[in-house]
């Protein structure tokens, strides 16, 4: 018998992660692990810090104190002889290559077809042009847009475009994909799409962190549920247990004002 414990390895380490705006402390010293493969959705009311969090993990905003490891390395930093000194703008790039990103705005641009939207940032990395188009319409299958390459946004729903902004995010094969309330803009009949489609995702074994306010959809995709409330993560668990029993007052009372 073997006597090594398999442990699933973190994809994403967050280790008493702070920030400030304008001298507010918006994040409070987060400590967080998202391990390999597995889902993490991040809920709690507005203002208490979910985007930031997201966006430092990028390094689209940079921490006043602590740290983001994604597969191992720190974001936006690199440690030197104790000490950890900034990356170069184009080590950070490689690193936000790794990392797909979806904005609740979708964030396409809008003078440019589905595949071009998608394409981008494989012809910006050098990609051939016949490859990222071939695998623009890959990824439009993927999320159940086949043929559409040549639509413009303005010629699609809202779902559409946000499942066109999922594919943009995938074209670079990322090792880990963050979702910013990636349904709130969109008309509730069209929110079911793009849940079916991250769901989709979810099975392949990507690495996600998704914030969210479609409490059911957590339930059944989260592995792990955080509550963050004033910079703070002040409950996290199984989904079940965090939305069943949470001990904390303020996340009880979230919960019920959501569902
Ligand atoms: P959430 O996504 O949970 O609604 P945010 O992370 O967007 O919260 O914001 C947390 C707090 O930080 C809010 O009070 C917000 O006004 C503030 N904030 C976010 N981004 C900035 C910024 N770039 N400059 C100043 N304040 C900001
Ligand atoms: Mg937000």
């Amino acid at each position: 018998m073997s006597d090594t414990i398999a442990v699933a390895s973190s994809e994403v380490r967050i280790r008493n992660l702070h920030k400030v705006f304008g001298g507010r402390e918006v994040l409070s010293g987060i400590d967080l692990d998202i391990p390999a493969g597995s889902v993490t959705a991040i809920i709690g009311p507005s203002g208490s810090g979910k985007s930031t969090l997201l966006r430092c993990i990028n390094h689209l905003e940079r921490p006043d104190s602590g740290y983001v490891e994604v597969g191992g390395e720190v974001i936006g930093y690199r440690p030197e002889k104790g000490r950890l000194r900034e990356r170069s703008s184009r080590d950070i790039a490689r690193q936000r290559a790794s990392i797909g990103m979806v904005f609740q705005q979708f964030n396409l641009f809008g003078h440019r077809t589905a595949a071009q939207n998608i394409a981008e940032g494989q012809l910006a990395a050098g990609v051939p042009a016949a490859a990222a188009r071939a695998r623009a319409g890959e990824l439009l299958k993927r999320v159940g847009l086949a043929g559409r390459e040549g639509a413009y946004p303005s010629e699609l729903s809202g779902g559409q475009q946000q499942r066109v902004a999922i594919a943009r995010a995938l074209a670079r094969d990322p090792r880990l994909i963050l979702f910013d309330e990636p349904t709130s803009a969109l008309d509730p009949e069209l929110v079911g799409e793009v849940l079916a489609v991250i769901k989709q995702l979810a099975t392949t074994g990507i690495t996600m962190a998704i914030v969210t306010h479609e409490i059911g959809f957590a339930r059944e995709v989260a592995d792990q549920l955080v509550f963050l409330d004033g910079g703070q993560i002040v409950d996290r668990g199984a989904p079940a247990d965090v939305l069943d029993n949470t001990d904390n007052e303020r996340a009880r009372a979230f919960v019920a004002a959501v569902l």
